[in-house]
């Protein structure tokens, strides 16, 4: 039998929150429950942000909105932001 969140959510909210003592035991148990929970995770919940500087308007990129065919990278290590990526024409 496979168990879906809202059923495990469920088993959670009888067994860690109504069936105990006192609100901060609550607590408590969702705590110890989320820590044990977030090191199930295959990715990292978080991660460092990387930011560029384009070489010709130096205005700051996040790495996350790069595109991913790699154009804002120049072969010589330069770095263009979407407007000012050569070639690239941003009339839309
Ligand atoms: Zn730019």
């Amino acid at each position: 039998m496979t168990y879906t969140v809202e059923d495990i959510t469920e088993m959670i909210h009888h067994h860690l929150v109504l069936s105990v003592d006192s609100d901060d035991q609550a607590d408590s148990n969702l705590c110890q429950l989320v820590a044990h929970i977030a090191q199930l995770r295959t990715h990292p919940l978080l991660r460092d942000a990387e930011w560029w500087v384009c070489d010709t308007c130096g205005c700051s990129v996040e790495s996350g909105v790069l595109a991913e065919d790699g154009s804002n990278f120049t072969a010589d290590g330069g770095f263009y932001c979407s407007d000012c990526i050569p070639g690239r024409s941003n009339d839309s």
